[in-house]
């Protein structure tokens, strides 16, 4: 049936027909997001100005243990789905390891990750509340490209404000998403008043994406029948992503197999929560013991491994709720390094609680030696991985080479996020011998905890 030995395939039939909630199996709840004035648990009245009413939905529910994907959302996946779950023989072979790698490979649609899963889903609910414009950030372009995508795909207007460093740094990106019909703005920009008020402050600044969803926000509120939409760290976007792990256990499944250790990259932690979830499950209700949960971060941006515990902003304008989560504050604006999708000073409320429960591990790991796994897995696995996705092969690597030397053939796992076509700029740099690696001192970091809101 599954006659090649590399890709472990599903039928188009087994494309799931509903996303996994972790939450309803969690032992406990994350403390519930704040409203940003009065400091009182927010209701979903207080969403519905900002996100569309199913996703409010979505983002407060603890208890449906499974959601229906809607059928247009599940035709709209067949285009790229269901992604393979690959089994890492040339790089076993080249490492010289006992341990079986393999990885889930979400970078096969033209927006080069999985930021598509979410995107489809989020576009076709607020069609269906009959809103005709939305609103966004991107940071390294991946989710505008995306969203940019499911907009022309179910007809609906888009604003992306793209971080303008990473607008700079990355031309074409603006080319494809104008190619889908999406309009994109450089942020901070003059077009909102936070954005006035940034560039005030900051003249020059190269902006962050923090910065960029307060700009999004902003605009959304002032535009008729027009909703925000984000591309991670909200409980919403996990759940569209439950789908990455659904798939793949379902392909292990078929081949009797399964994971010692599941390792993600985490920027908000929507591919790693996604990817982790049904896994966790059987953790959960004691189904299956001693499987490790590995989250992944740059150490230039370590906001679960150095980061705080704690009440913050979503954005650094100061317009979105507080939400409970590891955060490096939200005036941090971590170093131009080149894993944009990575750059994030929060983490998703749901793994943050995971970590903080100790249901997750994290390791925080430097650019030079990512770049590193990145080369060495291109040429042994013929991908050529985002630099996002590389900090997760890093760590792979770095996990197999451990049962080299114990000998312990471990079943490692991980999520191959997204292609880095638009990064070749930073691979140029590695190649090159140029790359630096920046690691904030605890006293940088302090200044972002300065910023942390008292409640
Ligand atoms: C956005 C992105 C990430 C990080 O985002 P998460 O929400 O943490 O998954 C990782 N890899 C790629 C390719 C991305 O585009």
């Amino acid at each position: 049936m599954n006659s090649n030995p590399y890709r472990i395939y599903l039928t188009e039939d087994e494309i799931p027909r509903q996303w996994y909630n972790v939450r309803a199996d969690m032992k406990e709840q994350h403390a519930p997001y704040l409203h940003p004035a009065t400091h009182k648990p927010l209701v979903k009245e207080d969403l519905l100005p900002i996100f569309c009413d199913e996703l409010c939905d979505q983002e407060m529910n603890t208890t449906d243990r499974y959601i229906d994907i809607p059928e247009e959302v599940r035709d709209f996946y067949r285009i790229f789905r269901p992604s393979p779950l690959i089994r890492a023989y040339k790089l076993e072979k080249a490492l010289d390891t006992p341990a079986k790698i393999y990885y889930k490979f979400e970078g096969n649609n033209t927006s080069g990750s999985h930021k598509l899963n979410s995107a489809a889903a989020q576009v076709y609910y607020a069609k269906k509340q009959g809103l005709t414009s939305l609103t966004t950030e991107t940071g390294a372009g991946q989710w505008g490209t995306a969203l940019a995508m499911a907009c022309a795909h179910f007809g609906m207007d888009l604003t992306v404000y793209m971080v303008k460093v990473s607008f700079e740094q990355k031309p074409f990106r603006k080319a494809v998403i104008n190619t889908f019909g999406a309009d994109i703005v450089p942020s901070p920009s003059d077009t909102t008043q936070v954005g006035r008020a940034i560039l005030k402050a900051h003249p020059g600044t190269g902006g962050s994406l923090g910065c960029a969803i307060s700009e999004a926000v902003e605009a959304s509120i002032n535009t008729p029948n027009c909703r925000y939409v984000l591309g991670s760290v909200l409980n919403q976007v996990l759940l569209h992503q439950s789908i990455i792990g659904l798939e793949s256990k379902a392909a292990f499944e078929k081949i009797g197999e399964y994971p010692d250790t599941v390792i993600g990259c985490a920027g908000g932690g929507s591919n790693l929560g996604g990817l982790m979830a049904v896994f966790l499950q059987d953790t959960l209700n004691g189904t299956r013991k001693g499987t490790e949960f590995i989250a992944v971060e740059p150490a230039s941006c370590p906001s679960l491994t150095r980061g705080r515990y704690a009440y913050d902003f979503c954005d650094t304008g100061h317009v979105t709720p507080l939400a409970p989560m590891y955060t490096l504050g939200s005036e941090f604006i971590p170093s131009a390094n080149h894993a944009g999708g990575l750059r994030y000073h929060g983490m998703s409320p749901i793994l943050s609680k995971l970590y903080h429960d100790g249901y997750m591990k994290a390791v925080a790991v430097e650019q030079s030696k990512v770049f590193e796994a990145a080369t060495y897995f291109a040429k042994h696995e013929t991908i050529l991985p985002a630099p996002e996705s590389a900090h997760a092969i890093r760590t792979a690597i770095d996990e197999a080479i451990k049962c080299r030397e114990s000998g312990e053939a471990k079943t490692i796992f991980f999520g191959l996020t997204g292609t880095g076509y638009f990064d070749m700029n930073a691979y140029t740099s590695y190649l090159e011998g140029t790359m630096t690696d920046f690691i904030p001192t605890d006293e940088e970091l302090q200044k972002g905890f300065d910023t942390l809101p008292t409640i």
